[in-house]
């Protein structure tokens, strides 16, 4: 399996640490308000990742921390009269609503940063102890020119960027490059007792902290959105690898950015879609579809009209995945037929495409591909002459691929169960406002599908014409 590793940059051969075994950190959400499509993507992506290698055999420690102190957090907690603490829980079990909602797995552990104050503060002690970092007042630094491979990640070199950063000089720090590791406590802000007073971690130590704590000092994986290479990864680095004197991450990834409409993702062009608002609209097969239909390192861009293009595509594979649980009610032959045994043969050269696109880096637009050219082959030779044990074969390899990239897991009939019970409720609505004109449409437009609704003095019942 191949890796493309942001450190190296270059594709390389995956060895993990311990043979069978994955440790992956990836850095997570600040949770001060619902997380975006943008954040969606590098959740989804990873969780992509993290299922493919257990699906290869692997045991996968996951990793994703929530930012519950910085600076957004408190300026959000003073906003809303609220303190840190229950902005900080209100948008986790926010956070797993969304998640949950977009199938995405449970974490081994999601750690918060102020859980690890007292390991925090150790790590910067030993950081001063060792000569890396300094106190001035209350505030610890960090001497990036103590780490003479200080922009290793990023591919800087650390005069370029002292000069670069020479414009906002802090006169409190030795260097403009240095970056806090501790901060003083401002007015009203919430603060822990520390050897340098009170005062909160800054940003970067945390994940350096918590890995270490959890996984161990040297990991396999460590990922995010390319936003955080430079500073935020390239600071981790230096912290962890100065502190532990040895290689803190082997394999660096990193997930690139969603733009939408060709723009950045902004409130004040108000193109900002919330994953909650799209979850509405759209299942969680049609948002991953369309987030794994590019590359992982590729730019993507979003508009509704992409993601109702992707939502014919999943409907597409759908429809085959119905007619297979529909022909298993109805074939008459059960045992595998002689002339079938080369089609079983054909399943299997699915599987092994698949796996050559997911291990060259995670390919999982080619893999896509793959299922597409399966659902294909599968619709030209199954039908109601097959066997049943071919029909479960074909079944099951379209599950199975679908099952790393987190979709093709649902039962169709469910499916419509739930559609149609949604579009009840949307035409009991439309009377209700006197929009004759939609409660019309709606109950045609399922007519034509052959589901009749009927109103009676118990409510709406819909049944399937014959
Ligand atoms: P944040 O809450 O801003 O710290 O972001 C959480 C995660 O989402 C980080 O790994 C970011 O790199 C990632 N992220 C933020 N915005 C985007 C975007 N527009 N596209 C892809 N990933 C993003
Ligand atoms: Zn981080």
């Amino acid at each position: 399996m191949k890796i493309y590793n942001t450190l190296k940059r270059t594709k390389e051969e995956f060895v993990p640490l311990k043979e069978g075994e994955v440790s992956m950190y990836v850095c997570g959400p600040t949770v001060y308000n619902l997380f975006h499509i943008g954040n969606a993507r590098t959740f989804i992506v990873f969780d992509t990742i993290r299922r493919y290698l257990e699906y290869r055999g692997y045991k996968v420690k996951f990793v994703q921390n929530f930012t519950d102190i910085d600076d957004k957090m408190i300026k959000r907690a003073n906003e809303e009269t609220t303190t840190v603490k229950e902005l900080g829980d209100r948008y986790i079990s926010e956070y797993y609503k969304d998640a949950d909602g977009l199938n995405i797995k449970r974490a081994t552990v999601n750690p918060r940063a102020t859980q690890f104050i007292d390991e925090i503060i150790a790590f910067v002690q030993d950081l001063i102890e060792k000569g890396y970092a300094y106190e001035v007042d209350g505030d610890v630094y960090f001497s990036t020119k103590k780490f003479n491979e200080y922009g290793k990640l990023s591919g800087q070199n650390l005069e370029d960027l002292q000069a670069g950063a020479r414009i906002d000089v802090d006169d409190r720090k030795k260097d403009p490059m240095d970056f806090a590791v501790w901060k003083k406590q401002k007015p009203g802000e919430p603060a822990w007792e520390s050897p340098w007073g009170l005062g909160r971690p800054g940003w970067h130590i945390e994940c350096s902290c918590m890995a270490d704590k959890l996984l161990g000092k040297t990991i396999d994986i460590h990922a995010g959105g390319t936003d955080l290479i430079f500073p935020h990864h390239e600071n981790e680095i230096a912290q962890s690898e100065c502190r532990n004197n040895t290689e803190f991450a082997r394999y660096w990834m990193h997930a690139a950015f969603i733009n939408v409409n060709n723009q950045k993702m902004s409130k004040s062009l108000n193109n900002f879609f919330t994953v909650r608002e799209i979850l509405e609209r759209y299942d969680s097969d049609v948002v991953r579809f369309f987030m794994l239909s590019g590359h992982y390192r590729t730019q993507m861009n979003f508009s509704i009209e992409l993601l109702d293009s992707a939502r014919s595509s999943v409907e597409r594979l759908y429809n085959t995945i119905g007619n297979l649980e529909r022909l298993l009610e109805e074939v008459k032959l059960d045992e595998l037929q002689e002339k079938e045994k080369g089609f079983v043969e054909t399943l299997i050269s699915y599987r092994d495409k698949y796996i050559e696109k997911m291990d060259d880096d995670f390919n999982t637009a080619d893999a896509i591909s793959v299922i597409f050219d399966l659902i294909r082959d599968i619709n030209i030779n199954i039908s109601a002459e097959s066997s049943k044990t071919i029909i479960e074969k074909s079944l099951a390899i379209i599950r199975e691929l679908g099952s790393p990239l987190g979709i093709l897991q649902k039962s169709t009939k469910v499916t419509l169960e739930e559609e149609v019970e949604k579009l009840i409720e949307e035409r009991q609505k439309a009377r209700k406002e006197k929009n004759w004109a939609l409660a019309d449409k709606i109950r045609d437009d399922l007519k034509a599908r052959g589901i009749v609704l009927e109103d009676t003095p118990q409510g709406v019942r819909w049944f399937i014409k014959q």
